[in-house]
C-alpha cells in the first residue's frame, strides 16, 4: 500500500466550556509526513485543539482518528502519547541535573519510575537510537553536559529529542521558536523540516516569518473553526484572514 492518506482526522469537533465554544465544528486533516502550521489569533482554539488530539480534553461532539482505524477518543492521554502522538509544550520538561545523554536514556523508558532502578539495561538498539537522535537534534558535542547548562534553544531541541525516543508518527509542537535567537530559529526550522517525511509535524506558532520559512500548508483557526487553509501566500492574501488579524 503506497497511498499516503491522512494520519490524523479531526472531524466536526466541538468543545464547550460553560456554553462557550472553544472549538466549533473543527475539521482538520493532516497527511502522513506532512509539516503543517497552525496559526490564528489568541483565543482561536489552538491549544484546545492540541488538547483534544492528545486526549487531555474530550470533545462534546465530533471524532478524532489516528490513521483510519484508531479512535483516539477511546484512548487515555497516556495511551495516545505512547501510541505515536508526541507533544512538545512551550516550557521544556527536561531534567536539568542529568546530562543530555541521560535525558534521552530516560525518555526511552516506558515507565520513567522504572528507569531509576534499571539504569544499566539499555539494549544496543536503544543506544543506537540515542546516538542517532543526538545527531539529529545537533547536540552531539553537548552529550555529556548537564541539561541545565544548555542554551534556551538547545533545551528545546533536547525536548524534541526526548519525544523522538518514543518514535512518534505525529509531533505536536507548541511555539517552538519563542525566545530563540535568529540562529537558533534557523536551526529549529532545519530540524522540524528534517523531521517531516518520517513524521507528521504540527506546529502552532505566532512568528509568521518562521511559519513562512517552514510550512507548505497553513491552517488558520478563528473562533474554534478553520477560517482558511492553504499556502502562506494564499492565507495571507485571504480577505477573511486579513480582517481577523487587523482586528486583533
Ligand atoms: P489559543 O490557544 O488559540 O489562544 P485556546 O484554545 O487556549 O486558544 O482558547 C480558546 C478559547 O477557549 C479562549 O477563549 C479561552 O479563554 C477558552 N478556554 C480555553 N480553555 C478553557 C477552560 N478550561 N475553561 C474555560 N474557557 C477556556
Amino acid at each position: 500500500d503506497t497511498s499516503h492518506g491522512p494520519i490524523l482526522y479531526v472531524e466536526g469537533v466541538t468543545v464547550s466550556f460553560d456554553g462557550f465554544k472553544a472549538l466549533n465544528n473543527l475539521n482538520l486533516y493532516v497527511d502522513d509526513g506532512e509539516l503543517r502550521c497552525i496559526i490564528g489569533p489568541n483565543g482561536a482554539g489552538k491549544t484546545t485543539m492540541m488538547d483534544v488530539i492528545t486526549g487531555k480534553t474530550r470533545p462534546d461532539e465530533g471524532s478524532v482518528y489516528f490513521g483510519q482505524q484508531i479512535d483516539l477518543l477511546n484512548l487515555s492521554e497516556h495511551q495516545i502519547a505512547r501510541g505515536g502522538i508526541g507533544r512538545k509544550f512551550q516550557k521544556p520538561t527536561i531534567f536539568e541535573a542529568l546530562t543530555v545523554y541521560e535525558n534521552l536514556e530516560l525518555a526511552t523508558a516506558a515507565d520513567k519510575r522504572v528507569w531509576f532502578t534499571l539504569t544499566q539495561s539499555l539494549s544496543a538498539e536503544q543506544t543506537d537510537r540515542i546516538d542517532s537522535v543526538v545527531r539529529q537534534i545537533g547536540l552531539l558535542s553537548e552529550v555529556q553536559r548537564p541539561a541545565g547548562l544548555l542554551s534556551h534553544g538547545q533545551k528545546q531541541w533536547l525536548e524534541i529529542g526526548m519525544l523522538l525516543m518514543q518514535s512518534p508518527r505525529v509531533l505536536l509542537v507548541d511555539e517552538p521558536v519563542a525566545g530563540m535567537t535568529g540562529e537558533e530559529t534557523e536551526r529549529t526550522a532545519e530540524l522540524l523540516t528534517s523531521l517531516a517525511g518520517d513524521h507528521s509535524v504540527i506546529v502552532v506558532e505566532h512568528d509568521m516569518a518562521f511559519v513562512r520559512s517552514i510550512a507548505r500548508q497553513v491552517t488558520v483557526l478563528h473562533q474554534g473553526s478553520v477560517l482558511a487553509e492553504g499556502t502562506m501566500d494564499q492565507v495571507q492574501n485571504n480577505p477573511k484572514v486579513i480582517e481577523v488579524y487587523l482586528g486583533e
